[in-house]
């Protein structure tokens, strides 16, 4: 009866859908369904970060509209936590700004910067929201596949140089969701100079940094020298602390970026609520203590999924951090068929690569979010199948 907006009529078609109805079905007829589809810790947050919520929520001060940029406590304790994690300096104030979830941030980063006929370069396969953002605003995307080859890394120097004139905005995402790629300071070094170069705003999505395994702990693109002049770096307290529920996040960066971010935001919303301001204070000032264990978790899990894999005859390298597993499909089937194979005959619910983008073709992502002992119940199951 009513039209849809443009942007939402050109949305494209959930791909998700096929997937979703055949788990229902499944879940209907009684299947041990393992859910390996779900990118969202099934850990809950630590005990003492809920807690402070607890005692926090009472004050009536809480109660009240917060600052659509966050609490200044906030934002120090998040410019503290980059300087003992990453030793980048931020001045709180003029550096930093809360997110009500780093979705949002990328969201509404294409509010602020995205005009209808400028170029955002983003990479494929990818986290949807960059190619989403840039569309509802009306802007282009230059999709940057990441191939295997490449180290699931973008080739900038493949940019033709007409896309490169109207290019607005890049995009990264390392420690990468889905491909469980990391990149050195090397690559984030090289983005620094192709962004500051061709005058390209530089977002990069953190998410991910703090679960890396077997010592491995991930860069910041603002340990780069000069980053601070382009980049903006977004970054998230859902996945490090099983807080995915809670919408905390933050931008952190080039103060212009930040300032136009929350002059979108003081538009459009109204901050976080204050006591889940107040439990992040806490979570990042003891994060170390916290993510000591996560890690852990991850790890065996990890460990768990990638050597039954092997077993099983697949080759593919552990991811260094992310809790995802990009494993190549077998020869001689699609992503969708091998994950309607998977769903079918073994009860594994997986997410077809091409749902990521197309480079994503010839791959699955498995999460690990669910306990080691139904992840190696997967993988015995995934053993059983004759590929
Ligand atoms: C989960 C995820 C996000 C969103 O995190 P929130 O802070 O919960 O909104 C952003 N980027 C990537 C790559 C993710 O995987």
């Amino acid at each position: 009866m009513f039209n849809k907006a443009k942007r939402i009529q050109e949305l494209p078609p959930y791909l998700f859908a096929e997937i979703d109805r055949k788990k229902r079905a499944a879940q209907a007829k009684g299947v041990d369904l393992i859910d390996l589809g779900i990118g969202d810790p099934d850990i809950p947050t630590p005990g003492r970060i809920i807690q402070r919520l607890t005692e926090t929520v009472t004050k009536p001060a809480n109660h009240r509209y917060p600052s659509s940029a966050g609490m200044m406590e906030f934002r120090q304790a998040v410019a503290d936590w980059y300087g003992r994690r990453f030793g980048v300096t931020l001045d709180a104030a003029t550096e930093v700004v809360s997110l009500i979830g780093s979705k949002e941030g990328v969201a509404n980063m294409a509010v602020a910067y995205v005009d209808p006929g400028d170029v955002v370069l983003v990479p494929t396969p990818a986290y949807p929201v960059y190619e989403i953002g840039t569309k509802f605003n009306g802007g282009e995307v230059f999709f940057l596949p990441l191939r295997r080859e490449s180290g699931f890394l973008p080739d900038l120097s493949s940019i033709p140089a007409d896309v490169l004139k109207r290019a607005k905005m890049l995009w990264l995402n390392y420690p990468n969701n889905p491909t469980g790629a990391v990149a050195d300071e090397g690559f984030l070094k090289e983005a620094v100079e192709f962004a500051r170069r061709h005058g390209i705003i530089l977002c990069h999505d953190a998410a991910y940094t703090e679960l890396g395994f077997d010592g491995y702990r991930a860069p910041s693109i603002l340990q780069v020298e000069g980053a601070k002049e382009v980049a903006i770096e977004f970054h998230s307290l859902s996945k490090t602390f099983n807080m995915t529920g809670w919408r905390i996040a933050m931008a952190v960066g080039c103060p212009e970026l930040v300032a136009t971010l929350a002059q979108v935001k003081s538009n459009v919303d109204s901050g976080v609520f204050q006591p889940v301001q107040e439990a992040a204070i806490l979570a990042l000032e003891h994060a170390e203590e916290f993510l000591g264990p996560i890690r852990e978790v991850y790890q065996e899990r990890r460990d768990a999924v990638v050597d039954g894999l092997h077993r099983a005859g697949f080759e593919l390298p552990a991811p260094k951090a992310t809790f995802y597993v990009w494993l190549p499909v077998p020869g001689g089937w699609t992503s969708t068929d091998f994950t309607a194979r998977l769903l079918d005959e073994a009860g594994i619910v997986t997410t077809p690569g091409n749902g990521f983008g197309e480079p994503g073709e010839g791959f699955i992502r498995m999460t690990l979010c669910s306990p080691a002992d139904r992840l190696r119940e997967a993988v015995e199951r995934l053993q059983q199948l004759s590929l």
